[in-house]
């Protein structure tokens, strides 16, 4: 199967208000946390201005040759103290600020993956799997940067900048208008920076997922890109969208290089001031020297916690924008899943019509009802809507009218995991998780005894390979573990299947990718899981349609022809042109 996915169509993203409250929720179930973390490093800050002020009180008596060498001597040492005693709470307040962090992303990344794991599977088709992976993966790094480091960071740098500022008020009052100067351009800087921020890192986020859609796009159906002769195109195209996004990357870093130095700059007021007013004041005698020093030395110290605010503001702006972006995911319309059991274990097709894009319908008016127990081989020209009929089939995709229902259930509502001990799906692609090999045959029946999981594997031919792994049924299958070859990953899957026990199965060209041998041999296998059941095979082979009880002609949407291969002979339409020229040809 050829899967087309159109670029464009990327998942939602949560809205401002949905952000706010999902990160209010987050941070209210950490509220005594956080309340600890900010009452320590509170105590380191008001460690850290013990410092200055003993400097002051220095500068004043050894002006006025009012000091002895102990009082100097105890001075040192309590600034010492403070400053040791600074250090160690700042450093317990950062240890409990990343626990905390941890926790929240840890609740973050499980509700993504819980997401992620109920996206409805026609969503991930049209959306492509780049977006997702673009939000599971540099969307996560960047709200693990806003949740490790800038939120406690900035919670930090507020309580500092704060009791900062009312330490400077309580020593000099007058003096703490140094402070006035610096506001106006601070404030408007940010303010200009922040507006545009969102947008622009959304969209640097949104080029980003549209070069990875594209490059593992190229990546997976790389084998048809060769066979058409369309690399120089996909480089092309995707040389494009690196230029979009170098071109969203350059915007954030222009709006950058006009915030931080400015920033730096204004920096620079409040201690100029202190000093220039001090000194005025100083000559004048409202302050004495102690208090400008002071002052002049807490006007320092407020650079970094303010730099830091200031810093994390935007990288808070961008976290809430991956936040969003990871909130979307969860915004998917589920479908309206039902508890409703099936009547029958018969599978149904009533005049579905289909369309990936508006008006370019794929299926047009199918009905049809594959009989109980046989096999039905679905043949007809490349891009006739094969495929997409056994999609539908198999519940992935939901009709856009008519029905498809599985003992009067419609199967698109059943929960996936119901839907698939009824009716199950085969591909060409089988995927074996990096896991156990009992592991990777429990999810087709969770509740299989050892016993049972060898005989499935005798049954699908795999018992031999299996008995000679390492552990057994124990053994680690998967990446840098024992590598299985394609013909035994479907054994696997197939082994799966019978242990599910659905009682149609729907066949995508299942053997198609193997070699001859490898398909021959697991044909044996397939014959194993297909006896007793419905089966619906998507036949590129005439071949299979010649072995199977019913044949079904798809052409442009339809189905033109449908009865055995002896009737369809007879009737001399498509299939027994098609049929002739096989024949012919072998
Ligand atoms: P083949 O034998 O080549 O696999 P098919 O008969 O199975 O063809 P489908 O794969 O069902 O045909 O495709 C039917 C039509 O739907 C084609 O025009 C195809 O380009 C289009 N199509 C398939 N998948 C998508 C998709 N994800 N998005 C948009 N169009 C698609």
């Amino acid at each position: 199967m050829v899967t087309q996915t159109p670029a464009s169509e990327q998942l939602p993203v949560a809205a401002p208000a949905a952000v706010r409250r999902a990160a209010r929720e987050l941070l209210s179930t950490e509220r005594l946390g956080l309340g600890l973390v900010l009452g320590i490093q509170g105590a380191a800050t008001v460690a850290g201005l013990v410092g200055p002020l003993v400097l002051g009180y220095l500068v004043d008596h050894l002006s006025a040759h009012r000091s002895s060498a102990a009082q100097v001597g105890a001075a040192m040492a309590v600034f010492l103290a403070a400053l040791l005693l600074q250090s160690w709470l700042t450093r317990s307040a950062r240890r409990r600020a990343a626990a905390l962090g941890q926790g929240v992303l840890a609740r973050l990344r499980e509700g993504l993956i819980s997401g992620v794991l109920t996206l409805p599977l026609a969503v991930v088709e049209r959306a492509g799997t780049g977006d997702l992976l673009t939000r599971a993966t540099n969307d996560v790094e960047l709200l693990t940067t806003a949740v490790e480091q800038a939120v406690p960071d900035m919670a930090i740098a507020t309580v500092s900048a704060l009791l900062t500022m009312v330490a400077m008020v309580v020593v000099a009052p007058p003096l703490a208008l140094i402070l006035v100067p610096a506001i106006p351009p601070l404030y408007l800087v940010n303010r200009w920076y922040l507006r545009r921020a969102t947008a622009v890192y959304l969209a640097r986020q949104a080029a980003l997922a549209r070069v990875n859609s594209r490059i593992q796009e190229s990546t997976s159906a790389g084998s048809t890109i060769e066979a058409l002769g369309l690399g120089a195109w996909r480089v092309e195209r995707t040389e494009d969208d690196i230029r979009r996004s170098l071109a969203a990357d350059w915007e954030a870093l222009r709006m950058r290089l006009v915030l931080f130095p400015t920033s730096e700059a204004v920096y620079v007021i409040p201690l100029f001031a202190a000093l220039l007013v001090g000194g005025l004041l100083h000559a004048q005698g409202v302050v004495t020297l102690g208090q400008v020093t002071t002052t002049a030395l807490y006007a320092q110290q407020l650079v970094n916690p303010v730099d830091l605010v200031l810093q994390w503001l935007a990288s808070l702006q961008i976290g809430a924008a991956s936040l969003a972006r990871i909130l979307g995911v969860r915004e998917v319309p589920q479908p309206d899943l039902t508890g409703a059991e099936p009547r029958t274990a018969e599978l149904e097709a009533r005049r579905v019509h289909f369309e990936y894009r508006p008006d370019r319908e794929v299926l047009r008016g199918v009905d049809l009802a594959p009989p109980r127990g046989r096999r039905l081989a679905v043949i007809g020209p490349s891009g006739a809507g094969k495929s997409t009929l056994a999609l539908l089939l198999a519940g992935v995709f939901t009709p856009t009218s008519g029905t498809v229902e599985v003992g009067g259930v419609e199967a698109s509502r059943m929960p996936p995991e119901r839907l698939r001990r009824e009716v199950a799906l085969v591909t060409q692609e089988q995927h074996v998780f990096a896991a156990t090999l009992r592991d990777n045959l429990l999810i087709g029946d969770a509740a299989a005894s050892d016993d049972r999981l060898w005989a499935t594997l005798g049954e699908v031919d795999a018992d031999r390979w299996a008995r000679r792994l390492p552990h057994g049924l124990d053994s680690q299958l998967g990446s840098g573990e024992a590598a299985l070859d394609p013909a035994q990953s479907q054994q696997v899957a197939l082994a799966r299947l019978l242990l599910a026990d659905p009682h149609t199965l729907i066949l995508d060209e299942a053997t198609s990718l193997l070699d001859p041998g490898a398909a021959r041999h697991l044909e044996r296998s397939l014959a194993a899981v297909l006896e007793g059941r419905t089966v619906v095979a998507v036949a590129h082979r005439l071949e299979t349609a010649r072995q199977a009880d019913l044949v079904a002609v798809v052409e442009d949407g339809r189905i033109t022809e449908l009865g055995s291969h002896r009737q369809l002979l007879r009737s001399g339409g498509t299939y027994a042109s098609l049929w002739r020229a096989w024949a012919d040809s072998s």
